[in-house]
Protein backbone atom coordinates (compact mmCIF):
# COMPACT_ATOMS: atom_id res chain seq x y z
CA UNK A 1 0.00 0.00 0.00
CA UNK A 2 1.11 3.52 -0.81
CA UNK A 3 2.04 6.00 1.78
CA UNK A 4 2.03 9.86 1.46
CA UNK A 5 4.77 11.87 2.91
CA UNK A 6 3.00 15.84 3.42
CA UNK A 7 5.52 17.78 4.25
CA UNK A 8 4.99 20.88 7.41
CA UNK A 9 5.59 23.72 4.37
CA UNK A 10 2.55 21.62 2.48
CA UNK A 11 0.60 21.16 5.41
CA UNK A 12 0.81 24.80 5.95
CA UNK A 13 0.34 25.74 2.81
CA UNK A 14 -3.15 23.89 2.73
CA UNK A 15 -3.99 24.72 5.85
CA UNK A 16 -3.76 28.38 4.98
CA UNK A 17 -5.91 28.16 1.60
CA UNK A 18 -8.87 26.31 3.73
CA UNK A 19 -8.75 29.53 6.81
CA UNK A 20 -8.83 31.86 3.35
CA UNK A 21 -11.64 30.40 1.90
CA UNK A 22 -13.56 29.69 5.37
CA UNK A 23 -16.50 28.85 5.63
CA UNK A 24 -16.32 27.53 2.15
CA UNK A 25 -14.28 24.48 0.74
CA UNK A 26 -11.24 24.92 -0.75
CA UNK A 27 -9.65 22.81 -3.48
CA UNK A 28 -6.41 22.12 -5.48
CA UNK A 29 -3.89 19.78 -6.55
CA UNK A 30 -1.12 17.93 -4.43
CA UNK A 31 1.70 18.36 -6.78
CA UNK A 32 5.36 15.76 -6.31
CA UNK A 33 7.02 12.81 -7.25
CA UNK A 34 6.36 9.42 -6.07
CA UNK A 35 9.84 7.20 -4.50
CA UNK A 36 9.90 4.09 -2.81
CA UNK A 37 6.27 3.92 -2.76
CA UNK A 38 5.54 7.21 -1.18
CA UNK A 39 4.00 9.92 -2.36
CA UNK A 40 6.37 12.94 -2.11
CA UNK A 41 4.47 15.95 -1.73
CA UNK A 42 6.33 19.17 -2.21
CA UNK A 43 3.73 21.47 -3.31
CA UNK A 44 0.25 22.90 -3.77
CA UNK A 45 -1.54 24.41 -6.95
CA UNK A 46 -4.30 26.07 -5.70
CA UNK A 47 -7.97 25.71 -8.11
CA UNK A 48 -10.88 27.81 -7.62
CA UNK A 49 -14.17 25.93 -6.17
CA UNK A 50 -16.84 26.09 -8.88
CA UNK A 51 -19.75 23.92 -6.79
CA UNK A 52 -22.91 25.84 -6.51
CA UNK A 53 -23.00 25.09 -2.83
CA UNK A 54 -19.16 25.82 -1.75
CA UNK A 55 -19.78 25.26 1.71
CA UNK A 56 -20.73 21.46 1.35
CA UNK A 57 -18.91 20.60 -1.82
CA UNK A 58 -15.78 21.40 -4.11
CA UNK A 59 -15.89 21.22 -7.87
CA UNK A 60 -12.72 21.50 -10.07
CA UNK A 61 -13.59 22.87 -13.41
CA UNK A 62 -11.58 20.73 -16.31
CA UNK A 63 -9.54 23.04 -17.57
CA UNK A 64 -8.03 23.45 -13.93
CA UNK A 65 -7.13 20.35 -14.48
CA UNK A 66 -5.97 19.99 -17.76
CA UNK A 67 -3.71 22.95 -17.07
CA UNK A 68 -2.49 21.64 -13.73
CA UNK A 69 -1.37 18.06 -16.05
CA UNK A 70 -0.03 20.31 -18.15
CA UNK A 71 2.02 22.38 -16.01
CA UNK A 72 4.38 19.61 -14.47
CA UNK A 73 4.54 17.87 -18.02
CA UNK A 74 8.11 17.02 -18.94
CA UNK A 75 8.94 17.66 -15.16
CA UNK A 76 10.29 15.57 -12.03
CA UNK A 77 6.82 16.26 -10.79
CA UNK A 78 3.79 15.97 -11.82
CA UNK A 79 -0.14 16.17 -10.16
CA UNK A 80 -0.25 13.36 -7.36
CA UNK A 81 -3.89 13.72 -6.28
CA UNK A 82 -6.00 16.90 -4.99
CA UNK A 83 -7.06 18.42 -1.76
CA UNK A 84 -10.13 20.11 -0.08
CA UNK A 85 -11.15 20.90 2.95
CA UNK A 86 -14.42 20.06 4.91
CA UNK A 87 -15.21 23.25 7.16
CA UNK A 88 -16.73 22.72 10.07
CA UNK A 89 -18.28 19.59 8.88
CA UNK A 90 -19.67 16.68 11.30
CA UNK A 91 -17.40 14.50 8.27
CA UNK A 92 -14.50 16.03 9.34
CA UNK A 93 -11.70 14.81 7.52
CA UNK A 94 -13.48 11.43 6.02
CA UNK A 95 -15.03 11.70 2.47
CA UNK A 96 -18.33 12.47 1.85
CA UNK A 97 -20.78 10.36 -0.25
CA UNK A 98 -20.39 13.07 -2.82
CA UNK A 99 -16.55 12.92 -2.59
CA UNK A 100 -16.56 9.04 -3.57
CA UNK A 101 -19.38 9.47 -6.26
CA UNK A 102 -16.79 12.30 -8.07
CA UNK A 103 -13.89 10.31 -8.18
CA UNK A 104 -12.70 10.14 -11.86
CA UNK A 105 -8.75 9.07 -11.94
CA UNK A 106 -8.01 5.75 -9.88
CA UNK A 107 -4.39 7.40 -9.69
CA UNK A 108 -4.85 10.38 -7.91
CA UNK A 109 -4.62 10.57 -4.12
CA UNK A 110 -7.73 12.35 -2.11
CA UNK A 111 -6.15 14.96 0.85
CA UNK A 112 -8.84 15.90 2.97
CA UNK A 113 -8.92 18.25 5.76
CA UNK A 114 -11.49 18.84 8.50
CA UNK A 115 -11.03 22.24 9.66
CA UNK A 116 -13.10 24.42 12.42
CA UNK A 117 -12.60 27.13 14.32
CA UNK A 118 -10.24 25.01 16.79
CA UNK A 119 -8.74 21.60 15.18
CA UNK A 120 -7.48 20.95 11.81
CA UNK A 121 -7.29 17.17 10.75
CA UNK A 122 -5.30 15.45 7.66
CA UNK A 123 -6.65 12.77 6.02
CA UNK A 124 -5.48 10.78 2.90
CA UNK A 125 -6.90 8.32 0.26
CA UNK A 126 -6.90 6.38 -2.55
CA UNK A 127 -9.41 5.34 -5.11
CA UNK A 128 -9.99 1.50 -5.18
CA UNK A 129 -12.30 0.12 -7.66
CA UNK A 130 -14.86 -2.42 -6.10
CA UNK A 131 -16.50 -5.19 -8.01
CA UNK A 132 -19.27 -3.37 -9.30
CA UNK A 133 -17.10 -0.83 -11.12
CA UNK A 134 -17.51 1.85 -8.50
CA UNK A 135 -15.09 3.27 -6.57
CA UNK A 136 -14.14 3.92 -2.79
CA UNK A 137 -11.68 5.77 -1.09
CA UNK A 138 -9.21 3.66 0.93
CA UNK A 139 -7.12 5.56 3.77
CA UNK A 140 -3.39 5.36 3.09
CA UNK A 141 -0.78 6.56 6.13
CA UNK A 142 0.77 9.84 6.18
CA UNK A 143 4.25 9.79 7.21
ZN1 LIG B 1 -15.43 16.45 0.59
Amino acid sequence: MININISKKVKNNIKQHALNEYPNECCGFIIGYIENNTMQCVDIKKSNNIANNPKNAFEIHPKDIINAIKKYRNTKLSVLGHYHSHPNSLLNSKPSKKDIDSIYDSNLCWVIIGINDKEIEYSAYMPKLLKNNTYDLEIIKII
